[in-house]
């Protein structure tokens, strides 16, 4: 079979898109965050980690949150901490030396780690020796299988060569740059500075040294940007061909990032504009030949995760997609989400409270969630839609036992104005196949699935960023 293709109809995407431009998850878990709880804490993570009937074999990811950035970029709205005392990355060093040596004394079978990711914030806010010593602590408590995909996110901005010769060192073999425009007066407006040649000579300079794999993350929707500013910053791109691309919308979440706030309404492109930008990079992607991934992700055709979508066997997890299947999660730091066979579990999201729990008890749970049978076999469904872009009602009996079309009636018949706009079509025995446009809105069509959503949504709060 061969990757589903994004073959769409841009005047019907842009007459329908606006419809469904609803807020909703990404889907990085199910249940998603919001429905997690106190009532999850240290002891039922510890006992998680300790669970025995695990294969030594099973897939084991790492992944380390480094929150430190040295000024604030204004559309974000990650978890970081703006700081210039360069002092505090070796005190939280410190810390996940001893987060990483009681996660390791609670886990019960040791596993090679198959993955290993560091994002944040900034991971290159720590220096090259700094890099050097956590890459060591991590391997010592949870050794890497020699062909294991080792990834960090930088910043153009502060990574130098030094960094990156520690990087390799160290093994990492995949990195992503934050990019987001090209355009001069965008970048002013967001406050980050990153004129092309800094971006051109860390890629250049990336795989002089061995990465084998270079993400560029683009954001569309951000103040200032216009169709001919954002079609120039498309051709850099393209001309600098990363590997990998990924295609973010900009969310306007004044709620959670105050410093949003600082935006004119005026600057922004209208949601009409905002949506040409969108269909106007995917379609210069695709004619560039990256292959549609998923949910904002494009790859090249020879890349193994397009393989991955080609063969069936993309997943998807905080990490991003994945394709490794039924891989458990561990995260270090703070605000870290741990992804278990039975439970997801997210660190204390600020640094002191994070430290102060560490310090006391090793570990620093500060919600989570057991996941209950009717969850597995929802996050199951949500998972197949969003990567694989289908459900097929023999699979899903074969792994829980029971018929689709019966178990899911209420959220097809839902469903079914998405079938007769095109997004979706399902058959007798309730297999769905995303259409090439509802690959777009697969957001919008995984929301059926959601058990939780109902709730969350009467409760009036702004959980979630844009759909689209
Ligand atoms: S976009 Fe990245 S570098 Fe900028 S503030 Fe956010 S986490 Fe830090």
């Amino acid at each position: 079979m061969s990757a589903p293709m994004l073959d769409i109809d841009l005047e019907y995407a842009e007459s329908i898109l606006e419809r469904y431009d609803t807020s909703g998850p990404r889907y990085t878990s199910y249940p998603t965050a919001p429905v997690w709880t106190e009532a999850y804490g240290i002891a039922d993570y510890r006992n998680e980690l300790g669970r025995t009937d695990v294969d030594l074999q099973d897939a084991l990811s790492l992944y380390v949150h480094v929150p430190f950035c040295r000024s604030l970029c204004h559309f974000c709205a990650c978890n970081r901490v703006i700081t210039k005392d360069v002092s505090r990355a070796a005190e939280y060093l410190d810390v996940l030396e001893r987060e990483i040596a009681a996660v390791r004394k609670s886990v019960s079978v040791p596993r090679l780690a198959t993955q290993q990711h560091w994002g944040g914030g900034t991971p290159t806010y720590l220096n090259p020796d700094q890099i050097r010593r956590l890459s060591g602590m991590l391997r010592d408590a949870f050794p890497m299988r020699a062909d294991a995909e080792i990834s960090i996110e930088v910043d153009p901005r502060t990574t130098t060569p030094q960094h990156i010769e520690a990087l390799r060192e160290c093994g990492f073999n995949r990195i992503s740059m934050g990019v987001q425009d090209f355009d001069p007066a965008v970048q002013e407006a967001v406050h980050r500075i990153q004129p092309v040649e800094m971006t051109r000579d860390l890629t250049h300079l990336a795989r002089k040294s061995g990465f084998v794999s270079v993400n560029y993350d683009l954001i569309y929707g951000l103040p200032f940007q216009s169709e001919a500013s954002f079609e120039k910053t498309l051709d850099t791109v393209l001309d600098l061909a990363p590997d990998r691309l990924a295609l973010y919308s900009y969310a306007h979440v004044t709620w959670k990032a105050k410093q949003q706030r600082g935006f004119e309404r005026k600057d922004l492109p209208d949601s009409h504009t905002k949506l040409r930008l969108m269909l106007r990079a995917i379609r210069r992607f695709l004619d560039a030949g990256y292959v549609y991934i998923g949910l904002d992700h494009f790859a090249r055709p020879e890349d193994e995760l397009t393989h991955a979508l080609q063969n069936r066997t993309l997943r998807r997890n905080f990490m991003g997609h994945t394709t490794q299947d039924g891989v458990e999660l561990i995260g270090f730091g703070s605000s870290a989400i741990s992804e278990l066979r039975g439970s997801y579990a997210q660190s204390q999201r600020d640094v002191g409270p994070w430290q102060a729990a560490v310090h006391a008890t090793g570990l620093a749970t500060m919600r989570g969630h057991r996941l209950s049978p009717e969850d597995v076999q929802r996050r199951w469904v949500i998972s197949r839609l969003i990567c694989l872009g289908e459900i097929r009602a023999d699979e899903y009996r074969a792994e829980f036992g029971e018929g689709f079309a019966s178990h899911y009636a209420a959220e097809l018949r839902v469903l079914e104005s998405a079938a007769r706009d095109g997004l979706i079509e399902i058959s007798s025995d309730g297999s769905l196949q995303v259409l090439p446009i509802g690959r777009l809105l697969v957001r919008n069509i995984a929301m059926a699935f959601d058990a939780y959503l109902t709730d969350q949504q009467r409760s009036g709060e702004q959980l979630f960023s844009k759909t689209v």
